[in-house]
């Protein structure tokens, strides 16, 4: 049996995802028998602790159309989407994630796009089912994340979207530790677009992101795409060396026209302006620090990921490669 290439791959990446399971591949396989086109779906498994393994194992031995790649360990969910990508062969890539919240039901309207000729397809939650706190979150996720990093989507937490292959390629070929795909995909499309998509609430499980994992994240998309934070520390730095030059040619002034008292009534002006240089040194040294961490990350040129396994019924095709 020679299987030919799929004209589409479904990337999912999977993290302790036991109760979505069965009704995602059941949607999945329904979905996607409806479109007509050849398709493989690639699922990631994240290291999870539940029975998603096993889930997955069971699935993928009886439908040819699922492959599944099993991490050593969490690794997180940007790199089982690298994974995913890097196992796909298909000529539209479409990642979506495992817990339903992204109707599979919109994945057609993606494809459909994407025919028209776009190299993304993004996608906007349509009245998102999440938590208050978390639109909130988001809603300045985005437009800080817009502005620093220059590239313009509307909602980059929504991992409904379409790749074509070429950008699937270049993404692979670029090997940063952290890497955000859907800002790190636009940065090399030609052409992108949006499309609007259902949300639904998360039905089984607990969302795998806490409030530090979000705090992380960003964190990493802000240093890994810019070097505006290192910018602004600079331009900060300098600001306020003027402006204790200008209250040092204060303090003089006083002291030589009002005499001495006047001048040790200004210690704890100083004392307080030290103070703040402090900070902003303490500032600036940290953000030094993430840099040169980070290129102590990247110069290391650890493996992003480690596959235990890859799970697929058998064709010689995939096999040897
Ligand atoms: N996920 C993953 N590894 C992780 C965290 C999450 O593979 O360390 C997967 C998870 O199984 C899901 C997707 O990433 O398919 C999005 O996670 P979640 O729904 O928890 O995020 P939220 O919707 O709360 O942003
Ligand atoms: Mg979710």
């Amino acid at each position: 049996m020679t299987s030919r290439a799929p004209y589409l791959s479904i990337v999912v990446p999977v993290f302790n995802e036991e109760e979505n399971l069965p009704e995602l591949l059941g949607r999945l396989a329904k979905v996607l028998d409806g479109l007509g086109k050849p398709y493989e779906v690639v699922l990631v498994n994240d290291g999870s602790r539940d029975r998603s393994l096993q889930l997955l194992k069971e699935a993928a031995a009886v439908d040819p159309h699922l492959v599944v790649v099993d991490f050593n360990r969490n690794y997180g969910q940007h790199a089982a989407v690298f994974a995913g990508f890097e196992t796909s062969r298909g000529e539209i890539v479409v990642t979506l994630d495992a817990d339903l919240q992204n109707p599979p039901e919109e994945i057609g309207k993606l494809v459909a796009m994407m025919e028209r000729g776009f190299d993304v397809v993004g996608s906007v939650r349509q009245q998102r089912k999440d938590p208050l706190f978390r639109k909130i979150a988001s809603r300045i996720i985005n437009k800080v994340t817009s502005s620093v990093t220059g590239v313009q989507l509307s909602d980059y937490g929504c991992m409904l979207r379409a790749y074509r292959r070429e950008v699937v390629k270049t993404l692979c070929s670029s090997k940063e530790i952290s890497t955000f795909i859907p800002v790190l995909a636009d940065m090399f499309a030609g052409r992108v677009t949006e499309v609007p998509v259902a949300h639904a609430e998360r039905s089984r499980g607990q969302s795998k992101y806490s409030v530090w994992k979000l705090v992380k994240l960003q964190f990493d998309l802000m240093t890994s795409f810019s070097l505006l934070p290192l910018r602004t520390t600079m331009v900060v730095g300098f600001a306020t060396s003027i402006l204790a030059m200008a209250a040092a040619l204060v303090l003089i002034a006083g002291r030589l026209i009002k005499g001495p008292e006047w001048a040790v009534s200004g210690t704890f002006t100083l004392f307080s302006a030290a103070f703040f240089f402090m900070g902003i040194i303490l500032f600036g040294l940290g953000l030094l620090g993430e840099y040169v961490g980070r290129i102590y990350q990247e110069v290391r040129r650890r493996p992003r990921f480690v596959i235990r396994q890859v799970i697929h019924v058998s064709s010689p095709d995939r096999d040897k490669a």
